[in-house]
């Protein structure tokens, strides 16, 4: 056999050569009020040296690249050195995220650029909704007496976008200080539960022919894979992911996210799957919608009971509080499944 692709990042550079479809041209003017702040807000990081070191990358490829070492590293007593994958940003308008491996079975995953702005915007209004004075800066006018529900607006309109365009497109808001702590956080979680998801295929030996592409974490599916067995491997690929997810957080940021309370993980996932059905998954023929994909993940992690509460609670609000009034203990682990040091 000729090798094709020497190494997971050669593969990787194929498959973004192959599938790199550069969304527009054209951009949207450059918000001069809004650069300033990001600028500003750039060199007090820089200023306290924490400065983002980009590598010669796109921030947006840096980020991507990130996550997966993030995750590695975090996980390296389960990893290893044994999987041979590389992960990297796409601009393409047709996918989201997928993974895919080679006839040498090295494996990528690619996030589109375009979900990530998504993400990014949609993380900065849900935490403004909750608290509308964080906001440093918006680019339109918020009535102070109305401005909650204003924010709920822009949620929709940014999703209505997405679902129509594919484009990040809406309103530019910029938090200021344990808001945006917080949104840099659940925006991680977010981007890191995408990847987790991906690798949940991985592992789950979804990808064991040669060559072959896989549905992606949002909406698009190959048209062959719009069926029972590729509904069951993204509820797979969703368990695997939740508790690659749970671990991670665990390991390395424990204080935030302390071993054996899984709420605060529990409640961006529970506003990132908000999102998604908003953003019209229920429409995918091989991603369950988007409620029962939650639905799903918190039974395999932490029971039937739970999950039940979690579906009612959309139905009775007030459950909400049941669900977050204790200590969210998981009942399955990583570990319980996989056998590793
Ligand atoms: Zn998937």
């Amino acid at each position: 056999m000729t090798t094709r692709h020497a190494t997971a990042a050669d593969y990787l550079e194929y498959i973004r050569f192959v599938h790199e479809d550069p969304i527009s041209a054209i951009q949207s003017e450059p918000n001069q009020a809004f650069q300033a702040i990001f600028d500003q807000k750039l060199a007090n990081l820089a200023k306290e040296g924490a400065i983002f070191d980009l590598k010669g990358q796109t921030p947006h490829a840096r980020i991507v690249s990130d996550l997966w070492e993030d995750l590695r590293s975090g996980l390296s007593d389960f990893f290893g050195d044994s999987l041979e994958l590389a992960i990297g940003e796409l601009d393409n308008m047709s996918v989201n995220a997928f993974c895919s491996r080679s006839e040498e079975g090295h494996f990528a995953i690619v996030i589109n650029s375009g979900l990530m702005t998504l993400f990014n915007k949609l993380s900065k209004i849900s935490i403004a909704v909750t608290d509308p004075e964080s906001i440093e800066y918006c680019s339109r006018e918020l009535d102070t007496q109305n401005a909650q529900a204003m924010l709920i607006g822009f949620q929709k309109e940014v999703c209505q976008h997405y679902r129509e365009t594919r484009k990040p497109l809406g309103p530019q808001i910029l938090l200021k200080g344990d808001a945006d702590k917080r949104h840099g956080m659940q925006l991680h979680i977010w981007e890191m539960f995408v990847l987790c998801h991906e690798v949940g295929h991985v592992l789950c030996g979804h990808l064991t022919d040669k060559e072959l592409m896989i549905s992606d974490v949002i909406t698009e599916t190959p048209p062959n894979a719009a069926d029972h067995s590729a509904r069951e491997m993204e509820v797979e690929a969703d368990c695997i992911g939740l508790l690659l997810l749970k671990e991670y957080v665990a390991k390395v940021m424990p204080n935030a996210f302390p071993l054996g309370d899984d709420r605060l993980l529990l409640s961006h996932l529970i506003t990132l799957f908000n999102h998604l059905s908003e953003l019209g998954i229920r429409e995918s023929a091989s991603h369950p919608p988007s409620l029962t994909r939650l639905c799903n993940m918190v039974e395999f992690v932490y029971g039937e009971a739970l999950a039940q509460t979690l579906q009612d609670s959309y139905r009775d609000n007030s459950l909400i509080r049941k669900i977050f009034g204790t200590p969210l203990i998981p009942g399955r682990t990583l570990k319980g499944l996989f056998s590793y040091a």
